[in-house]
Parts: structure tokens; sequence; C-alpha cells
């Protein structure tokens, strides 16, 4: 069943959360132990982020440095695999423009498709940390509605190079949508014309970026169906767990924090930081759910604990 229908037949609100592959060198028994942690909550399905290559400078024997391209987090399509045979929950990796050419795509939708994962998450991705702006792979793709087509023509059983295959299970897949809008859109009307594009072109459903502030979800989702968007929405929460985000959310992210949250973290040190977090999250979260939205999206990355206390309190 694609994710899509999974949430729309889930009987209540479904709970999903995401992981991040590990840095290179480290081992993988801290997704599962993620996943450990948050499982007696049902998840529908677990997301596998995905990170495009760095330049890094590295040294060398006559002391000089080095710059080279490296991948931190490599490895999202086999953690996905090892997190849906182990766990025989629904994975969903992140599909990425940022980084790849077409060709190293289609091989990933290659090993994807051998190993029975049927669902993704189809995303323009970050821009280099060098770059002050998004710059295309010379061989890939601007924006994710360029790799929903090559998906779709993919599931139609054709390769780049036009040759035919047959494929017997098709991919699914959703793309993200910002209510507080995108931060290179020049304004919310462009982006959700964008995002009606992108839900036309194929993807099931939406996920949100992270809000603090409920009203900015319930404002979009009003928008979006006032436009012909009709697939679910399913909103991304993330509870605040360190006194330092309350200046570089809104940074790195482009979204607000309402004033009473900001007030709330002020003075507080990662501790009562986390419990802020939690509780506003858990407040969301309710809200969230006495309003029916078909499930919640959590954004789990390093904040697991603060995670578990808002499934907790609402699952
Ligand atoms: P797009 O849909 O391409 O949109 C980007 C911008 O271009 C927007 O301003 C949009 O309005 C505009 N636009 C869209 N289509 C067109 C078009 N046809 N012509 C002109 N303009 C257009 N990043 C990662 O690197 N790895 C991840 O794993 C990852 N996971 C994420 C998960 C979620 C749920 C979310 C919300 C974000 C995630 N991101 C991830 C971040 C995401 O990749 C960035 O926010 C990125 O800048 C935009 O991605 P997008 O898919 O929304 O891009």
């Amino acid at each position: 069943m694609s994710i899509a229908s999974l949430i729309q037949n889930s009987p209540r609100t479904a709970f999903s959360f995401e992981v991040l592959p590990p840095l290179k060198g480290n081992g993988i028994e801290k997704v599962f132990a993620t996943i450990d942690a948050l499982r007696e909550f049902d998840p529908k399905y677990i997301n596998i982020t995905s990170h495009r290559s760095e330049l890094v400078y590295k040294s060398t024997e006559n002391g000089l440095y080095r710059q080279v391209s490296e991948k931190s987090r490599p490895g999202s399509v086999a953690v996905a695999a090892a997190i849906q045979y182990k766990y025989h929950i629904p994975a969903v990796p992140h599909l990425i423009c940022s980084g790849f050419s077409k060709q190293e795509t289609e091989y990933a939708l290659i090993d994807l498709n051998f190993l029975g994962i049927t669902d993704l998450l189809v995303l323009r991705g970050d821009k280099a940390k060098h770059e002050a702006r998004f710059t295309p792979h010379p061989e890939g793709y601007s924006h994710a509605i360029e790799l929903e087509r090559q998906v779709n023509r993919f599931n139609e059983g054709f390769f780049l190079d036009g040759s035919h295959m047959t494929l017997d299970r098709p991919f699914s897949y959703g793309v993200a949508g910002y209510p507080e809008k995108h931060d290179e859109a020049p304004n919310l009307e462009t982006d959700l014309r964008h995002l009606k594009e992108k839900v036309d072109a194929g993807a099931s459903y939406i996920v949100t970026q992270m809000f603090f502030d409920n009203s900015k979800y319930f404002d979009f989702v009003e928008r979006c169906r006032a436009i012909g968007i009709t697939v679910p929405i399913v909103p991304g929460l993330k509870p605040i767990n360190a006194a330092n985000q309350l200046t570089v959310l809104p940074k790195v992210f482009h979204v607000d924090l309402p004033e009473a949250l900001a007030q709330a973290l002020a003075h507080c040190d990662d501790l009562a930081a986390k419990e802020v977090g939690v509780e506003w999250c858990t407040a969301q979260a309710r809200e969230l759910i006495a309003k029916g939205v078909p499930s919640i999206h959590f954004y789990s990355l390093m904040a697991t604990e603060s995670v578990r206390r808002v499934a907790a309190a609402v699952y």
C-alpha cells in the first residue's frame, strides 16, 4: 500500500518520523536505537534523509590542504533497505536533485526497485554549504518537478537512454510544502503555484516544513485547497531541543517562532529549552490531532527523546 493510502486509511492520525543516515565511519546502530525508541507508537512509515557531497579540505603529507568533494552521510538507499527489512515498516528514502546526476538517480531507482522500496519523498535538496544559492548538478535538475518526471518515466518502464524494461512495482511519492513559503520564492502565491504543479505531476501527498504556529499550517491547507490541491498535507513538527535553536531554526529553515515560544526560550539553558520544546510540540500535536490531520511527521533529528515524550502524550 502506498504511503498516501496508508495515511488515508489510518483510522486515526498516523505517526511518522525521519532518520539521518549515519555519519561516514559510524555504524547503523544509532539509527536502529532511534527506531527502537519510537517503535511503540506504531510509525506507519519512516523517512530517510539524503545528503549531497560537500567540499572539504584534507591535509596532505606536505602540510598543504587539498579540496575534495565528499559525502559525510552516504548510504540513504542502504539504510532505507536495512530499516524496511529489519522492522517491516515502509521506508521512505528522500530522492534529491542536489549533487546528483540523472544517471546516478537512475541507478538509485534501480537499486530501490530491487530492494522492494516503492515510496519516495522527491525533493530538490539543499544547496551546497559553500554556495550562496542552489546550483544544479551539470547533468542533473534545478527543481523537484524535474526529478518527479524522471521517476514517472521510470514508472512507465523507460530508462534515460530510451530503452525499455518491465517494472512490476512502480514508485509513488510525496513532495515538500512550505506553510511559511520557501525562502527563495518571491511570494506564497508563486510557491503554491509550483506546489500545485508538483502535485499535478504525480505527487500523492505533501509533507510540510516544520512550523511552530498551527494557524500557519491551517491557512496553508486552506490556500492549497482553494487552488485545487486535494492530496493529504502532512504537518511536520519539530520539538525544540536546544537553547540555540531560538536563533538557528529561523536562520536555517526560514520559519518564525511565535513570540510566546521565543520568550519562553529566551533565558533557557539546553535542559530547560528541551522542556519548553516538548510542551510546545505536544500542544501543537494535540490541536492538529483534534482537527483530524491525516498524519504527523516528526523531525526527530537529535531529538528522539523529545519526540518520544510528545508521542507518549498524544498517541
Ligand atoms: P522545489 O520544489 O524545487 O522548490 C524550490 C524553490 O523553487 C521554491 O521556491 C519553489 O517555489 C521554486 N520552484 C519550484 N518549482 C519550480 C519551477 N518549475 N520553476 C521555477 N521555480 C520553481 N534537503 C536535503 O538536502 N535532503 C533531504 O533529505 C531533505 N528532506 C526534506 C524533507 C522535507 C519534508 C522538507 C520540507 C525539506 C527537506 N529538505 C531536504 C530541504 C529541501 O530540499 C529544501 O527546502 C530545498 O531548498 C527545496 O526543496 P523542494 O523539493 O521544495 O524544491
